[in-house]
């Protein structure tokens, strides 16, 4: 058997979010199956891609990206988030019903599952490695900024922090704040700087440097 090894995979966005030992145990099964050639490597590979970065991802993406640029949808959005996610066509398993978070300058949301992984499927795909960790899923109700800054967001004291447990009724995503100076972008180009881990509430959405 090929032997496995601890390293950080590439949708692990905070190393301490990570359960190792699953880890190992999924990478000595998958070691396993690959050595008896019941799967082949390369396509797993492509499977998981496709849908933690980009089938799901994207259509929450686009649901963002209409929030930002038709006021209209936004208002329906934040009155029926799953009546107005079903405009666009996602709907399905883990996603019948939806609530959408409006980040603001004085308040961040961020979404977890402590007892589990619930996650909105239609709209972000699988979950990544670190959501369903112990440590996450933990740690986000007790230190939420603490959190936070190991993905890289540091928020001012005065902007309030808010922390959604996600279960099997309702499912969460958060509409991140348009990032100032994309006024000239088309909606398709803004649904591109959209990421998966700003519409779970752990990352702030950028404006790409030359626009
Ligand atoms: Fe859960």
């Amino acid at each position: 058997m090929r032997r496995t090894a601890a390293r950080r995979p590439a949708s692990c966005a905070a190393f301490s979010f990570c359960d190792v030992d699953i880890q190992l145990r999924v990478r000595a099964l998958e070691s396993l199956l690959v050595d008896k050639g019941l799967v082949d490597p390369k396509a797993l590979d492509t499977l998981i891609d496709t849908y933690e970065t980009k089938v799901g991802p994207r259509n929450g993406a686009r649901v963002v990206a209409k929030a930002w640029v038709d006021p209209a949808f936004k208002q329906r959005l934040l009155a029926d988030s799953t009546a107005a996610i079903a405009e666009l066509g996602y709907i399905g398993r883990q996603g019948e019903d939806m609530v959408v978070l409006e980040n603001t300058p004085k308040v961040h949301n961020v979404v977890v599952c402590t007892l589990c992984s619930c996650y909105p499927w239609p709209v972000l795909g699988l979950p990544p490695v670190w959501y369903k960790s112990g440590p996450y899923r933990a740690r986000t109700v007790i230190d939420p900024r603490g959190v936070l800054r190991e993905f890289g967001v540091s928020l001012a004291h005065d902007v309030e922090v808010r922390v959604w447990d996600s279960t099997a009724e309702l499912r969460y995503l958060v509409l991140p704040e348009r990032p100032q100076g994309t006024e000239g972008m088309t909606e398709e180009q803004l649904a591109d700087l959209v990421t998966r881990d700003a519409m779970i509430g752990v990352a702030q959405v950028k404006a790409p440097r030359r626009w």
